[in-house]
């Protein structure tokens, strides 16, 4: 079963507001001193942007932001005279207006009470607040800061003086931050050579079973992450909730899954290869040694991996790994019988107990006779010898990114008895 992980960190987008930031007059300090502040709150900055002293533009980043971020955060523009727009902005943002919060003007006529101080219409404005909107105390001035929910994204206000930034992120942010960690639960299960469409086809119709539980699908060459997260208030009941979708995923996409995303394709194999106590070894054509280096990215690999050789001329293929000249003479380097005698070559090579090789053509251009895109790749085992051919789509780096997750794949299927995959792996 795959390990279960709390998701990670809350997504917070700053955006900072204010004239003077943009002609640089004052530097941004408040972005960078929030990036710290989340970082400590067990949060992460993923986009911080600054816009002008204007209502209409603080409401489309912000809801821009709340697209992507869990909580957007907005430093300056909270005080009292008129090119303070940030309370306007969210407001238009919100689709609410604006409205005399009086929790906010009882506590802001005390300050000026006891300050001797007149509480004028103009710094009355502070606590004109977003109708929704709760004030964030400001022990370190006038302005509070201000909090609201637009569409499920917190939406917090902080003023710009950077004193009063941090006193009213003190009281407001950070505990929103530290509250928030860990209410959401994810698992991501990875597939192999199977096309986006059809894991989406699969996996879509589960999806009314499991309504507590969102879906996403995350494609890399020959690869899907199946992304499945619930958000709520009790950890333990969300990983239950996780865990039975996941266990729905798994059965509709079978031998498709090689296991928990957060491991590489490579670094299953080798872990099952390591737990069975049996060997590979690797010959590669188009891929150039990529086969090889997925298997030494892992640490603990020399445990199972015997060595590799890049045969790349045709030539080379007869010289170093002693495939048979009249079959490449016949047949020409891209050909199953070729990719066969590859793997059995070099696993004897090597004595490992298996031999995994690629042969095929990346492009740009075709090889002869034989278009772009088509590949061989073979295992040979203690028993077997397999070898698939595919015509693969994309440019040569996809091509070759494809070839590596299909050699890698095959030594899988070759170690727990599986058939190999022979349908299309990209849409
Ligand atoms: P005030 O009540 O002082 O007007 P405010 O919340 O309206 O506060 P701004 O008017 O945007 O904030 O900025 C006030 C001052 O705070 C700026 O002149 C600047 O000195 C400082 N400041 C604002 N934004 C930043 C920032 N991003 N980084 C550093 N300092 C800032
Ligand atoms: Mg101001």
């Amino acid at each position: 079963m795959a390990r279960r992980r709390p998701a990670g960190p809350q997504r917070l987008v700053v955006i900072a507001v204010g004239d003077e930031l943009l002609n640089g007059f004052v530097v941004n300090s408040n972005a960078a001193w929030l990036g710290r502040c989340a970082a400590d709150a067990g949060a992460q900055v993923v986009e911080a942007l600054t816009v002008r002293d204007d209502a209409a533009t603080i409401a489309r980043a912000v809801t821009e932001a709340c697209a992507i971020a869990d909580v957007v955060v907005l430093s300056g523009g909270l005080g009292p005279t008129s090119d303070d727009r940030t309370r306007e902005g969210l407001a238009v943002a919100a689709g609410v207006p604006i409205e005399l919060n009086a929790a906010a003007e009882a506590v802001l006529r005390d300050l000026l009470d006891r300050q001797g101080r007149i509480a004028t219409a103009e710094l009355l404005r502070q606590v004109e607040l977003p109708q929704g909107a709760t004030p964030i105390p400001n022990s370190a001035g006038s302005a509070p800061g201000v909090r609201l929910q637009i569409d499920g994204t917190v939406v917090i206000a902080l003023p710009g003086p950077p004193r009063e930034l941090r006193a009213v992120a003190e009281a407001g942010l950070v505990p929103e931050l530290r509250s928030r960690r860990g209410s959401l639960v994810t698992l991501s299960l990875r597939t192999a050579l199977l096309p986006e469409s059809e894991v989406a086809a699969l996996v879509g119709p589960l999806e009314p079973r499991h309504p507590e539980v969102a879906v996403a699908y995350l494609a890399a060459p020959a690869e899907v992450v199946v992304r499945l997260s619930a958000s709520g208030a009790d950890p333990d009941e969300l990983g239950a909730v996780i865990d039975r979708a996941a266990e729905d995923v798994r059965e509709v996409l079978g031998d498709a899954v090689v296991g928990d995303a957060d491991r590489s394709l490579a670094e299953e194999v080798v872990g099952l290869l390591a737990r069975v106590g049996r060997t590979v070894a690797v010959a590669e054509s188009l891929t150039g040694g990529a086969v090889a280096a997925a298997f030494t990215d892992v640490p603990g690999a020399s445990e199972v991996l015997r060595g590799g050789v890049v045969a790349y001329a045709t030539a080379s293929k007869a010289s170093v790994l002693g495939v048979d000249e009249t079959l490449l003479a016949e047949h020409g380097p891209v050909h199953a019988g070729v990719a066969r005698e590859m793997a059995v070559r070099v696993r004897e090579m090597f004595g490992a107990d298996y031999g995994v090789a690629t042969t095929g053509v990346a492009g740009p251009d075709p090889q002869g006779d034989v278009p772009v895109g088509v590949v061989h790749v073979a295992v040979a085992g203690p028993r077997a010898v397999t070898a698939v051919r595919r015509q693969l789509h994309g440019d040569r780096d996809v091509i070759r990114r494809q070839v590596t997750v299909a050699a890698l794949d095959l030594v899988r299927r070759g170690v727990l008895g599986l058939p190999p995959r022979t349908g299309a792996i990209a849409d």
